[in-house]
């Protein structure tokens, strides 16, 4: 074993992982990345096919963001934001307000004051806060406010985030800490228990006509709140794609729908586009035939009163986070010194700088042609090379939106039987693509696909193409379901 996967080894404690299992293994351990390849100690290249954690829109050394850090490094790298103000932190600010408000189908108040935080959980963290406190001011501090959340939400791991999540297998061991927030249904259509959805049924996925029971649902789950006098102040949401429930989409309108409920129930809306933003879920607006949407609530028409941004915000590069919000909100929190009515919070590292230059040379990035043709013909390669998978028995249903991808793997596709989680299957399929030059992670049995917005067409390929043949060599038992498709891609390595 190398020295530095000894060192790893001796010292380092990775999220998210049985550390048992991953001091067994020798790790990968990436020393450079060019682009959508991650090169390690080795020597060995890898496609970057989740984006180093749903993180990275552009590539690695990106010129044009490496530039821009190197820019502000010569300034500085660093002063607070408790007490002074920055360039890059406020042109960031200027600019994502321009994006957060985009011409919408109905008016709601602009997004117009960002609070900047560290990542994704900070940034939900504080459109918690906010949304308390605005709350108890607004309707009297006897208010207790209750919070609604989405089943199988994840909002992030510091401790108000997890408390607005429902995975029990992240958010259990904590219970303890938590405070109760309620779950509202989500769409599982793969899964849904008035039966509409016929994945298995064709290459493209069928849906039998949904009458929006799961709508209804969440209905009676607001009306429930207000019988018992206590209506919701905030509904959580990711939209358009529930990023780790397991990559499920949401139909068309499903969220229009449901926010125009939580409006009319008096709810704020919060939205977290940690995963979504800056164009991850989106392909074409519906709204603005020419433009192609950064956040996916434009599509549906829907404006938040908080907008939660992390993750994509610096091109994958460095932590920082924003949390938008409207004049209404930030009124609140205004009066006398002495009437302490100030929002207390704040991170040593909030406003950035180099953070800050690097997400303004991101977002023109994305914005650039170049980018904008590759966000709307990415996801079509891959729609197309997809529907290779659907010749694998143990693939049941495969979901899309945008360049983010769900490949969820079943034991039986007939039945839809999941395999138990103990079986690692999703972790065996991840190693098998990673020996073929791949590397993502999976959710359970969900294989995650999300590859930066710089992957080329045949890079694209070479993804799908290794995790056919990762599938085909962990789970061949079963007969295959119609002719095999094989992609007929080298592989990258
Ligand atoms: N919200 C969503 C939707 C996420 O996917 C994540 C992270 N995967 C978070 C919040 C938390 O972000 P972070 O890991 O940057 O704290």
């Amino acid at each position: 074993m190398n020295r530095l996967a000894q060192l790893d080894h001796a010292h380092v404690w990775h999220p998210f992982t049985q550390m048992r299992d991953w001091l067994r293994r020798e790790p990968v351990v990436i020393t450079s990345g060019k682009g959508a390849v991650l090169r390690d100690v080795q020597g060995r290249q890898y496609l970057d096919a989740n984006s180093s954690i749903w993180t990275n829109l552009h590539g690695h050394q990106h010129p044009r963001i490496n530039a821009a850090i190197t820019r502000q490094l010569k300034k500085i790298a660093h002063s607070s934001a408790l007490g002074l103000a920055n360039e890059p932190a406020s042109l960031l600010a200027k600019k994502l307000v321009r994006l957060a408000n985009r011409p919408l189908g109905r008016q709601s108040p602009p997004l117009s004051k960002v609070f900047f935080s560290d990542d994704g959980s900070t940034a939900m963290e504080v459109a918690l806060k906010l949304a308390y406190q605005f709350t108890r001011r607004t309707r009297g501090p006897k208010t207790k406010p209750r919070f609604l959340s989405l089943a199988g939400a994840y909002h992030g791991d510091t401790v108000g985030a997890v408390s607005l999540g429902h995975i029990d297998l992240f958010h259990k061991a904590n219970g303890g800490l938590l405070f109760p927030t309620d779950e509202a249904m989500s769409p599982y259509c793969y899964r849904c228990p008035f039966n509409r959805a016929q994945p298995e049924r064709a290459d493209a996925r069928e849906y039998r006509k949904c009458n929006w029971e799961c709508v209804r649902q969440v209905e009676r789950t607001f009306s429930a709140a207000k019988h018992r006098s206590n209506p919701y102040v905030a509904f959580v949401f990711e939209p358009l794609m529930q990023g780790a429930a397991g990559m499920i989409p949401q139909p068309d309108g499903w969220l229009r729908r449901v926010t125009d409920l939580a409006r009319s129930h008096g709810a704020l809306l919060i939205a977290d586009e940690v995963m979504t933003g800056f164009g991850r879920a989106s392909s074409k607006c519906k709204n603005q035939k020419s433009t192609l949407a950064e956040f996916a609530c434009h599509h549906e028409g829907v404006q938040p009163d908080f907008l939660c941004l992390a993750k994509g915000l610096t091109g994958g590069y460095l932590p920082m986070a924003a949390t938008l919000t409207t004049k209404q909100v930030f009124d609140a929190f205004q009066g006398r010194y002495d009437e302490f009515k100030s929002f207390f919070h704040g991170h040593s590292y909030t406003g950035n700088q180099l953070g800050a230059a690097a997400a303004l040379a991101s977002l023109e990035i994305l914005q650039s042609q170049e980018c904008l043709r590759a966000r709307k013909v990415l996801p079509r390669v891959l729609a197309e090379a997809l529907k290779s998978l659907w010749s694998l028995p143990n693939v049941g249903d495969i979901r899309q939106t945008g360049l983010a991808v769900g490949v969820e793997l079943v034991r039986n596709w007939h039945t839809r039987t999941p395999f138990a989680l103990p079986e690692q299957v999703g972790i065996r399929v991840g190693e098998a693509m990673t020996r073929r030059g791949v590397l993502t992670r999976p959710i359970g049995n969900v294989i995650v696909l999300m590859p930066p917005y710089c992957t080329t067409a045949k890079q694209v390929r070479q993804i799908v193409a290794a995790l056919f043949d990762a599938v085909d060599e962990v789970l061949p038992t079963l007969p295959v379901r119609g002719p095999a498709i094989r992609p007929s891609v080298a592989q990258v390595r």
